[in-house]
């Protein structure tokens, strides 16, 4: 059955990471889909182009690994054939073995591709409202979602959408880098040394870490102090945790040996290209809220960065999500109307990789229902299920967006981990959660027609 046989199209409202794999699963499925993206004309706060399909921080879709959370997601990914991954796999850049690609070229290509597809009709245009149609809607407006629109979701949500804030990290200029005094490497030496490390002694780690936590910051609304989001602190939010923060956190030194002397330093700042040309380095683990001209003035004082040119400081953003478990089937459907779609960070998945993945999964569902076809569950037991079982039934009261983790995924009895005997490891039981999760899929692929 087609678009043709149903009637209905799906209108797809914000082309971002979410809805450019929304649009790609339901138009493959031989439904029309008219995509609506706001950008260029209206930008967000965090966006730098027109293009679709914009990672707006960090280059990176996190390890390859797929005894990591990001890595079996994207392995699972790839089973379902994602068309995210399958053009950013064109567009990676060297950082060992992390996936990490050349932004913007991917998101001109993302927009080329989704272009070229007949029946994605691409409307350049902020929606204000909710469609009033019979057609089914997939809202993908993502973190930023203009206020407008937000104010449209509220009056179907009937509940007030929940925020919290996060933070960016800066980029540099390559040629305002001075590489004498850096080093390169990889963690524990996987993969190519494809890191820029700066290494600090422990005097200049100590006069960093106070320049820190004495720095102006951008000052927030007294209500909105408590609502930082733990996975991604701004670093002076770390530095003020305690002296020793940074160095076991985001500039820990273990498995960086400077090949210069055959020493660890006491601590180390990474920087990762950030282009497919080397122009850019973005600082790794430095989201951050301090007031621009501080920024400037702190890290131009780190060995090699004496002259740094920044294209982009660190900045703080809102973040817009919904209560996902009051609001959100297993279907990323909406439960008080049915012909409604939420995907990627708005309904409450947290990150690029799951975004794609919600994104994913809607796109089927939706094109499912506009074809009257059978829909399964996406078992728990499976990375793509396990975030839409913890975004639909997770406890609303505290409910927060959230990353894939293996702790989300059911627990394995100790019989079945691969080894068999004697004490089990965490290595081991992500290896056999993994194992079980992409089998699962496949045998879901399978009976689910995908
Ligand atoms: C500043 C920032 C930095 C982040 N950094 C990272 C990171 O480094 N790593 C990571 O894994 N995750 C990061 N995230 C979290 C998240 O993974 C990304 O925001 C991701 O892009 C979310 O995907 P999405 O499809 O839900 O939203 P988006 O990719 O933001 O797409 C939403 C789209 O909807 C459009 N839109 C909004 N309102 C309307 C409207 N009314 N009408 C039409 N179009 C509209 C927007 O222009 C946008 O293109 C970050 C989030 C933010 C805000």
């Amino acid at each position: 059955m087609n678009e043709h046989e149903t009637g209905k199209k799906v209108i797809i409202i914000g082309g971002g990471l979410a809805g450019v794999e929304a649009a790609y699963q339901v138009s493959k499925r031989g439904v029309a889909v008219d995509l609506y993206e706001m950008r260029p004309d209206t930008m967000t706060g965090a966006h730098t182009t027109g293009f679709l399909g914009e990672l707006v921080c960090s280059n990176s879709l996190g390890s390859t690994q797929v005894t990591s959370a990001s890595g079996l997601l994207k392995e699972e990914l790839k089973l379902l054939n994602s068309f995210f991954l399958r053009i950013a796999e064109k567009y990676r850049v060297p950082a060992g073995s992390s996936f990490s690609v050349d932004r913007i070229k991917l998101a001109e290509a993302i927009s080329a591709e989704i272009e070229a597809i007949p029946n994605i009709k691409i409307i350049k245009q902020e929606l204000k409202d909710i469609p009033n149609t019979d057609d089914l809607v997939i809202i993908a407006t993502g973190p930023l979602t203009s206020s407008d629109f937000a104010k449209s979701i509220t009056n179907i949500t009937m509940r007030k959408n929940l925020f919290f804030y996060d933070a960016t990290s800066p980029i540099i200029h390559a040629e305002s880098i001075d590489f004498t005094k850096t080093y390169m490497a990889s963690r524990y030496e996987k993969g190519e040394a494809d890191f820029v490390n700066i290494p600090l002694d422990e005097q200049q780690y100590n006069e960093f870490v106070h320049e820190l936590v004495t720095a102006e910051r951008v000052e927030m609304k007294d209500i909105e102090k408590d609502i930082l989001f733990d996975a991604c602190l701004p670093i002076e939010e770390i530095a003020r945790s305690g002296e020793k923060s940074l160095s076991f956190g985001p500039l820990k030194p273990v498995g960086l040996i400077d090949p210069r002397n055959g020493k660890m330093p006491h601590a180390v700042i990474q920087l990762r290209q950030d282009d497919l040309n080397k122009n850019f380095y973005q600082m790794v683990g430095f989201q951050t809220r301090l007031k621009w001209g501080e920024q400037k003035r702190i890290f131009t004082k780190l060995p090699g960065l004496e002259k740094a040119e920044f294209e982009r400081f660190g900045r703080m953003h809102r973040n817009s999500y919904l209560n996902g478990p009051l609001i959100i089937n297993k279907f990323y459907q909406c439960k008080l109307k049915s012909n409604l779609y939420f995907a990627g960070q708005i309904c409450g998945v947290e990150g690029y990789v799951e975004s794609i993945s919600s994104g994913l999964a809607a796109g089927i569902f939706a094109a499912k229902a506009a074809l009257n076809e059978a829909r399964y569950n996406l078992p728990e037991i499976t990375a793509t299920g396990a975030l839409i079982h913890y975004v639909s039934q997770a406890g609303w009261e505290n409910f927060r967006p959230t990353k894939f983790s293996f702790g989300l995924l059911p627990d394995i009895p100790a019989a079945q981990m691969t080894s068999g005997r004697g004490k089990v490891s965490k290595h081991m039981k992500k290896e056999t959660k993994a194992a079980l999760a992409l089998e699962t899929l496949k045998a879901w692929t399978a009976k689910a027609g995908i």
